[in-house]
């Protein structure tokens, strides 16, 4: 079955040789998968991460150098190998391996597949983006974010990797820091009991690396990462729930101090997920905003909204008659990314421009007699969404995607939202969460109350899932497909709502 041989583990003395080293005799080292990401026309990033022992510090492994074999091929069967390398897996980062395969062919799919130890990986399926000067018809994709491990199960991820897809954004809360009783949670039915460190809140590198280890072992999780290539930002629970900058939640915590475990969490994130080796974090410092291109059809732009911006107004959470939060010298994105951003849309020759973010664009009044707002979202930094937005109405084709708050909206986006008179400038489409809140359900009174108070949401729904999109040289069409269950094993998948919009005229319609 396995077309490559096995390494020979013995010499003739029978002493254990691998490479330069003495062979540790472990398992498969594979336990956490593959995963590929950031396409581009000529090129893609492959990753895993060797832990025979996933939930244990560094894996089950020794602190030692470990060599990896890739190989990149046409075909599932391996027969016509196209690129092949050795690079290695250090402690230093976790074992894990990031290969920038270069020499591609664009717009085309590859798999791929680790060796090491004499173990060969699960096999993953990828695909370059479309040239540069292509026009492609098409580009399919899906938004998911939000998978809090404890809160149910991975069905939607087994869902969306039988999907036909090009590419899958993600969009934060990838995990979640807070403390996990080992006999707590939706999931702790099963036979799986955790080692007792997954009690303490990530705060260190180790634990951070085990926490990324817990979520990858799953199966379903591990089945999506190797169906596409995904394309991946932060959101705030991959370092701390609502920090700012170099802001702790708890306002008791220096910055210093607070800057030390958000280096342990950049680090490990870039460790975790298949970016470039440029995108490694300096210290507390991790570029991760960037764009994407896929031909003449969309440009991709992959923000952070955690790491620049200004504390949160009024002391965050929900807040009414909060004046502080229109204060021109707020940012959510800093000088530099905005910058970047709005002059890259404002001069951009694509036909769709995309938005990949983590929090809710649109306004979001939560109702009630203070119709209070939440300034942990763009309501809470409205200078920096009225450059955006005043900038798409110069730009058709754009589109905002968003995660974080474990609900479905489809919003039109308008330079005032009090004037639901004037034509939109843009959609948004916030996709729900992948297991965080557990089951959710259709309708609540809160969701219920936003409806009535935000006019310019088309849905609002509070089950799990994700939404599939199709981009086409017109118009927009997404699929907002929900979950009937994630607390148990086996939940289905349907489609709950549909809409499109046109380029020109954007405005999201039922479909
Ligand atoms: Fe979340
Ligand atoms: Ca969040």
């Amino acid at each position: 079955m396995l077309r490559m041989p096995r390494r020979r583990l013995f010499t003739l003395g029978g002493a254990a040789l691998i490479g330069t080293l003495p062979a540790p005799r472990i398992g498969d080292p594979f336990t956490l998968g593959v995963a590929s990401g950031d396409p581009l026309p000529e090129g893609v990033v492959l990753w895993t991460r060797l832990a025979p022992r996933p939930l244990e510090p560094s894996g089950g492994l020794p602190p030692v150098t470990i060599p990896v074999d890739w190989q990149v091929a046409t075909d599932d069967g391996f027969t016509r190998v196209i690129r092949r390398g050795t690079t290695t897996a250090s402690p230093g980062y976790g074992h894990a391996v990031h290969v920038d395969v270069q020499g591609l062919q664009p717009g085309r799919d590859y798999f791929y597949r680790f060796r090491s130890q004499g173990h060969l990986s699960p096999i993953g399926r990828t695909r370059t983006a479309p040239a540069k000067a292509a026009s492609p018809d098409s580009l399919r994709f899906a938004i998911a974010s939000c998978q809090a491990y404890t809160d149910g199960y991975y069905d939607a991820w087994r869902h969306l990797a039988s999907e036909e897809l090009d590419v899958v954004f993600f969009l934060g809360d990838y995990i979640y820091e807070g403390a996990i009783n080992s006999v707590g949670g939706n999931r702790m039915d099963s036979a799986l009991r955790l080692p007792d460190t997954y009690e303490l809140e990530t705060d260190t590198l180790d634990l951070y690396r085990m926490r990324y280890a817990l979520y990858r072992t799953d199966p379903d999780l591990q089945a999506a990462h190797a169906a596409f290539p995904w394309v991946l930002t932060w959101d705030d629970h991959e370092v701390q729930d609502n920090y700012a900058d170099g802001v702790s939640r708890f306002t008791t915590v220096p910055e210093q101090d607070f800057l030390v475990r958000r280096a342990n969490a950049y680090r490990a994130y870039w460790e975790n997920q298949p970016l470039r080796p440029p995108r490694q974090p300096a210290g507390p410092d991790m570029s991760l905003y960037r764009r994407f291109r896929f031909g003449d059809l969309a440009h991709a732009y992959v923000l952070d909204t955690r790491q620049y911006r200004t504390d949160q107004a009024c002391g965050d959470n929900l807040r009414a008659g909060c004046e502080d939060r229109n204060d021109p010298d707020r940012t959510l994105l800093g000088a530099e990314q905005r910058d970047w951003l709005l002059g890259k849309i404002g001069r951009s020759e694509a036909r769709w421009n995309i938005l990949a973010q983590q929090i809710m664009m649109a306004e979001c009044r939560y109702g009630g007699p203070a119709n209070r707002l939440d300034m942990d979202k763009w309501d809470g930094y409205t200078a920096d969404r009225r450059r955006i937005l005043e900038t798409a109405t110069r730009t058709p084709g754009t589109v905002v995607i968003s995660g974080d708050i474990h609900y479905n909206y489809a919003a039109d986006l308008r330079v005032k939202f009090d004037r639901p008179e004037t034509p939109a400038v843009a959609v948004e489409l916030v996709g729900t969460s992948i297991s965080s809140g557990g089951d959710g359900s259709d309708s609540t009174p809160q969701l219920d109350m936003q409806r009535r108070y935000n006019p310019h949401l088309r849905l609002a729904n509070g089950q799990r899932g994700y939404v599939r999109c199709e981009l086409g040289r017109d118009s927009l069409r997404a699929d907002y497909r929900v979950m009937s269950q994630v607390t148990r094993r086996g939940g289905e998948i349907s489609t709950r709502a549909s809409f499109v919009s046109e380029r020109v005229r954007p405005g999201l319609v039922t479909a």
